[in-house]
């Protein structure tokens, strides 16, 4: 498969080994990971963020419950949420999540809101998981122009870039990291790594959740859809 498919299969393998009940998709795009995770029995709440989300686009469309949704009911009941705001602003319906997921999203940022990233995603929204993908710049001289992948794209890091910036994240704000990725490099170029770095991040358990008594709701996003099964 493509390599942007196997980053929403990365994602549904993850969710089919925890069980996520909870997620949101940061930058969701054309919402074609949401769809795909709408089919999970364990999802019961799925939410997309994006900066360029558009209202009207999604009433009919796909994320709208199917004919099969009636013929089979889900045991679980699923809402479907998406909002039009940045990843980098704060609002409390983000918050306390299983899984938040930033799919080819950080490298559209901007230093400043590269920088206000973490602090929003790991230290506000404080979900269980976070996946963050990126392109692998190592990857790059592989491809027929070596520039960058996309006009839209700020920077692409190579491995160590973004493994010691993930590094540094999940300290401070207390998860731990794994590195992984998708999109094989062909024979004899291996050393460069996958087309796509990824990193896991988990919360630390052993850290009490603290009581967000001080944090008032904030509601900044912009509903653009939503949905109930
Ligand atoms: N995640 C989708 C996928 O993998 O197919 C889309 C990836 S696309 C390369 C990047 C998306 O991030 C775009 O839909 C863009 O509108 C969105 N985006 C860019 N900056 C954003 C921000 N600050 N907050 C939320 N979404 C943003």
């Amino acid at each position: 498969p493509p390599v942007y498919e196997q980053r929403y299969y990365f994602v549904k393998n993850l969710v089919n080994q925890h069980g996520h009940k909870k997620i949101a998709d940061l930058g969701f795009g054309d919402a074609t990971l949401l769809w795909m995770l709408k089919y999970h029995r364990c999802v019961q709440y799925l939410v997309g963020v994006d900066i360029a989300a558009k209202p009207f686009e999604w009433g009919g469309g796909r994320l709208s419950p199917g004919v099969g949704s009636y013929i089979i009911p889900r045991e679980l009941d699923l809402t479907i949420t998406l909002y039009r705001g940045s990843a980098v602003q704060k609002d409390s319906r983000l918050c306390g999540f299983d899984l938040i997921t930033c799919i080819e999203l950080i490298e559209h940022l901007d230093s400043e809101d590269l920088a206000k990233f973490p602090e929003v995603v790991f230290g506000y929204f404080s979900p269980g998981m976070v996946v963050i993908s990126t392109p692998n710049s190592e990857f790059n001289p592989l491809f027929p122009a070596s520039t960058f992948r996309d006009p839209d794209h700020r920077f692409e890091w190579n491995r160590k870039q973004f493994q010691m910036w993930a590094l540094d994240v999940a300290k401070l704000y207390h998860y731990s990291v794994e590195f992984s990725g998708v999109g094989d490099p062909p024979a004899g170029a291996e050393h460069v790594g996958y087309c796509t770095q990824i990193g896991v991040f988990q919360k630390n358990s052993t850290k009490p959740t603290e009581l967000s008594i001080s944090e008032p709701e904030e509601h900044v996003y912009e509903v653009v859809y939503t949905t109930s099964y």
